[in-house]
């Protein structure tokens, strides 16, 4: 599905960050807009964006040199220093998102906080920045021994998140990762899910089918359409209450810890997001054209799926590298590979598969024996 342009439609987009997010905006279907990316010069986006401003996503000389040549700004990532941005967006610049909802995605303790402060579900949390904080042991004492502590900022993949073994740890835990930590409750899950949606400048809002995430090692390793665990309208309601508290524009992933006690929301990212890959070619519009259709203020697009079971499974190096081949599919037709042309390294994201047909253990077995084939460890039961 192509995004129509539209009359009063920007057309210049600049994305700060050139990692993979942005190598697959690049490759989106997006006619008429054109993508200038604040990247190192050797970043992944390079290859699929129009310009490059070489540059770092926080130096603001480099932002102001984006900002002159493009009609909008938005993210790959949430490495930005929001003080640069809420000056930028004083001096008119226009960020979409803007710095005030980036801050959700940014800073997990304002996120934590927030949320909290809205009645939304949430696991039980304190947010210190000390392990000596009077709070902390009141929150050991009544909740939970060997919580899982995790950095307000800068984690992603896993990193930054520390699963306790006890008190002692819980506070040394506090003490490494430094800053305003959060820690939380240490949840017996049932699942995890996630809920994609796209909110328009004019506050239009499409939502994406729920998906089944699997993680391993604190990656997400597998996402599956149609959900297994229900709560699709529950999901729905609680992504766009959100999307409204803080005023998102473009992609909203919010991703659930599925419990007994039905949806608590684990965290937020403002951007394509690696649990919507599977739109590419599961749905009528990919989330990388509807984030895009979002920031230039183009109509969203139909967010129906394409087929009724479509799998994404994550291509992450193995011990050895993949053959040189690894991203020729050996399945022709309803399968596609992503290769995101990166060095190979034991556990790093190399690209990801997606299958789609109409039987649910068909359909995962082809993703997994692409994945597989390429070296990615799993999917023994696919
Ligand atoms: P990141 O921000 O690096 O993606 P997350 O906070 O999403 O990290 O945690 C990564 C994974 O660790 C989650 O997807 C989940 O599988 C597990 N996890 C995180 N927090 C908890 C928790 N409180 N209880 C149980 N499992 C958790």
């Amino acid at each position: 599905m192509s995004v129509e342009p539209h009359g009063s439609a920007l057309s210049r987009v600049g994305v700060v960050g050139g990692g993979q997010l942005a190598r697959l905006l690049g490759e989106a279907d997006r006619p008429g807009i054109s993508l200038t990316v604040l990247a190192g010069a050797d970043e992944p986006a390079v290859a699929t964006c129009d310009e490059v401003v070489v540059g770092d996503a926080r130096d603001e000389t480099a932002l102001r040199t984006l900002a002159e040549r493009v009609d909008v700004i938005t993210f790959d990532h949430e490495l930005v220093d929001l003080d640069q941005l809420a000056r930028l967006e004083d001096e008119g610049v226009l960020l979409r998102p803007g710095p005030g909802a980036l801050r959700a995605a940014v800073d997990k303790s304002f996120q934590r906080q927030l949320f909290a402060g809205a009645g939304l579900p949430l696991p039980r949390f304190v947010v210190v920045d000390s392990p000596h904080d009077a709070r902390l042991t009141e929150f050991l004492d009544r909740v939970d021994t060997t919580p899982v502590v995790k950095a307000a900022r800068g984690g992603y993949d896993g990193r930054g998140v520390v699963f306790t073994t006890g008190r002692d740890d819980a506070r040394a835990a506090v003490e490494r990762l430094g800053g305003d930590v959060v820690v939380e409750e240490h949840l017996a899950l049932r699942g995890e899910v996630a809920q994609l949606l796209v909110r328009g400048a004019d506050g239009q809002v499409v939502t994406y089918p729920l998906v089944t995430t699997v993680q391993r090692d604190g990656q997400c390793a597998e996402v599956r359409y149609p959900c297994d665990t229900g709560h699709e309208v529950e999901a729905a309601a609680l992504a766009a209450r959100v999307a409204e508290l803080i005023g998102a524009v473009g992609v909203l992933a919010v991703e659930f810890f599925v419990t007994d006690a039905g949806l608590l929301i684990n965290e937020v990212a403002l951007r394509p997001h690696n649990t919507g890959h599977w739109t590419i070619e599961g749905a009528r519009t990919s989330q990388f054209t509807n984030h895009l259709a979002a920031a230039t203020g183009r109509p969203l697009g139909p967010t129906t799926p394409t087929a009724a079971h479509v799998v994404m499974v994550n291509v992450v190096g193995g011990a050895e590298p993949p053959p040189p081949d690894w991203s020729r599919p050996r399945h022709h037709g309803d399968v596609a590979v992503h290769d995101y042309a990166k060095t190979w390294r034991p556990g790093r994201k190399l690209g990801h598969v997606t299958a789609w047909g109409d039987d649910a253990t068909s359909t995962r077995v082809r993703a997994w024996r692409e994945a597989r084939a390429a070296g990615t460890a799993g999917g023994e039961d696919a």
